[in-house]
């Protein structure tokens, strides 16, 4: 049986020694084995995904579910996207308060079919039916979150931020892309997979940008920005300044370039990060895989939480190119 799965959590300005790397790397490769296991068993790419996105939610050092970063209100609204290769299905929610695993009730409008996107109370009240669990909205807040607010209030009051944004010389220093009003470290998580069967999926799930305007949505839910998948090319998840993904169709623009450019997924994937993004400001990377399993993660900025793991090999996580 033959399958690939990539995840990442995040990317921006980490630099070596910075951040306690060894929980960073634990909790990748967590969310790599829980991935594993459903291709493993036989399992779609569509549940391999989701069942890595639910480990990155539920674990407190990544911008998703527990750990999400807070609103200018002090609140968490919560982005996340699936999308199944096959026949192009998908399913996303954006600025739900409630639902413990977002991811879960982005899978569960992609099972259900009806539509693609949800937002707010009528996403949370979705979850609940459809029997998942939900939380009050403080169950998302960590004590690390809740300084990063605090320290961006402060310091800039209508300043966003995006995750993991510590404002020390280092950063300052850092060669970024980032918009001059951006921190430049992004906590997003997602996985990419390939099933045994060829089937190619996509989930992206984040808390948004620290401090950012109650009701903005980012490019994690938006098919074709940050999440995308199609079994005729390749699936991708992004992480990086929202704003700038959604604007250069990230996601979709990678698929494009091999559909009717005959790009390979390097280069493809390369021209987007590389070219296309930093002309418009935008920071970032994206993990991306393509039908016959080759792997692209680049990312314009200092690091990128990534993992990866094929059938029959040891898994591999990293941080820096
Ligand atoms: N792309 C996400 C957003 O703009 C942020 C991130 O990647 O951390 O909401």
């Amino acid at each position: 049986m033959r399958y690939v799965l990539a995840v990442h959590g995040g990317a921006g300005t980490i630099l070596p020694g910075q951040q306690d790397e060894a929980r960073y790397h634990a909790g990748l490769r967590e969310a790599l084995a829980a991935g594993e296991a459903v291709l493993r068993a036989g399992g779609s790419a569509v549940q391999a995904v989701v069942a890595s996105v639910v480990a990155l939610e539920d674990c407190p050092l990544f911008n998703a579910g527990h750990g999400a970063v807070l609103t200018s209100a002090g609140t968490h609204e919560l982005d996340a996207g699936v999308m199944d290769g096959l026949g192009l299905c998908a399913g996303a929610v954006a600025g739900v308060r409630h639902v413990r695993n977002p991811v879960r009730a982005a899978h569960a409008l992609l099972a259900e079919g009806r539509c693609v996107l949800l937002g707010a109370e009528a996403a949370d009240r979705f979850a609940a039916a459809v029997g998942l669990a939900t939380v009050p909205n403080h169950y998302f807040t960590t004590p690390h979150r809740l300084a990063q607010l605090r320290a961006l209030q402060a310091a800039a009051p209508t300043a966003t931020a995006l995750d993991h944004a510590d404002d020390d010389e280092r950063m300052r220093r850092a060669p970024l892309h980032a918009a001059s009003d951006d921190s430049a470290r992004f906590g997003t998580v997602g996985a990419v997979a390939l099933d045994a069967h060829g089937n190619l999926a996509a989930a992206t799930s984040t808390g948004g940008m620290s401090n950012k305007r109650p009701g903005r949505i980012g490019d994690t839910p938006l098919v074709g920005a940050g999440v995308y998948a199609n079994n005729a090319t390749c699936a991708v998840s992004a992480t990086g300044t929202g704003e700038h993904f959604i604007r250069a169709c990230v996601g979709h623009d990678i698929h494009a370039r091999i559909a009717h450019g005959g790009a390979s997924l390097a280069s493809a994937a390369h021209a987007v990060v590389h070219q296309s993004l930093p002309a418009l400001g935008g920071s970032g990377g994206v993990i991306a895989l393509a039908r016959d399993g080759s792997l692209a993660m680049p990312f314009n900025v200092c690091g990128m939480y990534h993992g990866w793991v094929r059938s029959g090999e040891p898994p591999g996580t990293a941080i820096f190119p």
